[in-house]
């Protein structure tokens, strides 16, 4: 079996899922007492809100390579970026490693075309919804149309991720502002829902939003534990 290089912590909340998920799912496919080999590297959360904020996203780059670089000396075949956010880094990672990276949006769009849809809404931080690193991914490579809130919605998601779901804080009050939003975007054509944050997970689920939702920590999961038991 291969490994599987994480990196985490950001946040932990969804890297301990990442985790769980990997296992379980080597466990389903092989039985026994099958586990995945995994190496986490799992950084210091206040550092990256700290620079994220700041816009310092070649120190970010940075920190990311340095991650990804200590992963592959410790012999992981594969780099999965436990977050959607940090992909903004992601061809900085690919540039400065020699083994293959995962990149979450590619994974999540294969899942959407298999669905067959051809227009989704967005959820994530701010930098995700509205940077393109993330949309152009699946709008060039896929040709899916990614629609997300308006300005106002847009901060309402965005700081409940920040100020809550990172913290392990989950509310019913957060959830019923989540469901009114995607309620706009299923209104506006949405044919499903990118939970484009690997902590939205925590406070949505399929029952709460009546499109398809494509849950991007276990659609990522799945994609790394299966790359490594076919390479
Ligand atoms: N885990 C989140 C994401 O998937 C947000 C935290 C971060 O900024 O990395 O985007």
């Amino acid at each position: 079996m291969k490994t599987i290089g994480l990196i985490g912590g950001m946040s932990w909340e969804s890297s301990k899922v990442y985790y769980e998920l990997i296992n379980r799912i080597v466990r389903e496919k092989l039985g026994g007492f099958h586990s995945c080999k995994s190496l986490m590297y799992s950084v210091d959360f206040a550092v990256v809100e700290d620079l994220q904020h700041r816009n310092e996203w070649i120190k970010l780059e940075e920190l990311m390579v340095d991650a990804a670089q200590a992963l592959e000396r410790g012999g992981a075949d594969l780099i999965v970026l436990c977050t959607n956010t940090m992909h903004l880094c992601s061809q900085a990672i690919i540039d400065h490693t020699s083994i293959p990276f995962l990149h979450i949006a590619e994974a999540t769009a294969e899942a959407i075309q298999e669905k067959k849809l051809r227009k989704v809404g967005l959820l994530g931080t701010q930098f995700t919804m509205e940077k393109d690193f993330y949309k152009r991914v699946i709008k060039d490579n896929y040709d899916i149309d990614v629609i997300i809130p308006d300005p106002s919605s847009r901060r309402i998601v965005h700081d409940i991720i920040y100020q809550e779901l990172v913290h392990g804080i989950i509310t019913d009050s957060s959830r019923d502002r989540y469901k009114a939003i995607i309620g706009q975007l299923v209104a506006k054509g949405g044919e499903g829902i990118i939970l484009g944050c690997t902590e939205i997970p925590l406070l949505i689920s399929e029952q709460d939003v009546e499109v398809p939702i494509f849950d991007t920590t276990v659609i990522h999961a799945e994609k790394a534990v299966q790359f490594i038991l076919q390479n």
